[in-house]
């Protein structure tokens, strides 16, 4: 074998040794990407954090104070308590929101009577949501059901939006975690009766953060650490979603 062919063989070694490694970093890194990459990351997400303005819509507000607990609590305090903990979250982590309403105020726009009135503020906040541009909108709400009073933690709703169901199933799960502890829901399809839910053409959840007929737990929802750990856990699922994460 003369001094060239030698060459040539340590050559061929080293370029089939190197192609062992890179087949078997790459081959790795494959398996180690397709184990991480979820295997359908919603249309919001999809489009990156900047072109998605994170809407919050506080339920309620003003003159209607939605659900109230049977010594006086009203949900749209709460809502509105728990929607600018949430927001103030979602900035810090560098996310764009817009809250419907910052006050306890109705955002109607007309109507002569309190019904009227209700109508106008529920299109007025589906107008606001369809009008802004690359929009996801979570809408915060508090339950009630005085049939079952103990009843309580927390639970997701989603509509049709692309990405909308997974959105609700990974916020549901932090809610789970951090909330719902021996007490886990499941998400839930909003039903055809909430107008908003039904009407807004992005991808939207609805959640129930809390029962009011429940006394233990409407004592809870009015403290602050309870509201901030009700928005950690939303805002943890919405980053957790935006960054390609699924519930099974
Ligand atoms: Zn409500």
């Amino acid at each position: 074998m003369g001094v060239l062919s030698v060459i040539v063989l340590i050559h061929k070694r080293f370029l089939l040794g190197s192609l062992l490694v890179f087949c078997c970093v790459t081959g790795l890194a494959a398996v180690l990407y397709a184990g991480l990459r979820p295997a359908c990351v919603p249309a919001f997400a999809a489009q990156g954090a900047d072109a998605v303005t994170v809407v919050i819509d506080p339920g309620h507000g003003g003159e209607d104070g939605g659900a109230v607990s049977p010594d006086g609590v009203m949900e749209s305090q709460i809502n509105l308590a728990v929607s600018h903990r949430l927001s103030d979250l979602l900035r810090f982590a560098g996310q764009r929101t817009l809250l419907i309403r910052t006050e306890d105020v109705s955002v109607h726009t007309e109507g002569d009577t309190m019904r009227a009135r209700k109508v106008s503020d529920i299109h007025h906040r589906v107008e606001i949501v369809n009008a802004t541009e690359g929009a996801v909108l979570l809408s915060i709400h508090q339950n009630s059901l005085p049939s079952s009073r103990v009843t309580h933690g927390a639970q997701v709703f989603w509509n049709t939006g692309e990405g909308a169901e997974t959105l609700a199933g990974v916020v549901q799960d932090a809610l789970n975690t951090a909330i719902n502890t021996g007490n886990e829901k499941l998400p839930r399809k909003i039903p055809a009766t909430i107008y908003l839910m039904n009407h807004v053409t992005v991808p939207a959840i609805l959640v129930e953060c809390g029962f009011l007929s429940n006394s233990t737990e409407t004592a809870r929802l009015q403290e602050p650490s309870y509201q901030l750990k009700l928005a950690a856990a939303i805002a943890t699922g919405y980053l957790r979603c935006l960054a390609g994460e699924e519930v099974p």
